[in-house]
């Protein structure tokens, strides 16, 4: 029964899911220094877009129900640990001083430095 009801919720809400990831790619492809990082959000959008087509798959075949949910749980673990790089390469701190990065150095900049760190390097160069 709760699988049912999971599945509502996938193909309910997967596809607004999808389509704000793709616009979040669009949107970072253009801002962000690194493509790499925009490519992340394509990504996940592909995976959250076929576990939307496995949920609407299994009502029409009447397939068990807790396959989408298993199928989502599979794809994002194995995306995650084989293909981190790819699916989460986001680092929260400075490289070099361990400070916390703003969201826009951590989206759009490209090498996780805070703002003291990137002028220092600035001035070296
Ligand atoms: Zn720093």
């Amino acid at each position: 029964m709760i699988f049912e009801q999971i599945n509502g919720y996938i193909q309910s809400f997967f596809y607004y899911i999808f389509i704000a990831l793709l616009i979040a790619y669009l949107f970072l492809s253009r801002k962000s220094q690194e493509r790499k990082k925009a490519l992340v959000f394509f990504f996940w959008g592909i995976i959250f877009f076929l576990v939307m087509i496995a949920a609407v798959l299994t009502v029409a075949y009447g397939l068990p129900s807790y396959l989408p949910t298993v199928f989502f749980v599979l794809l994002a673990g194995t995306s995650l640990t084989l293909y981190r790089e790819r699916f989460f390469p986001f680092k929260f701190k400075c490289r070099k001083c361990g400070a916390k990065l703003k969201s826009n150095e951590i989206m759009l900049e490209k090498d996780y430095l805070c703002a003291d760190c990137s002028n220092d390097e600035g001035s070296e160069e």
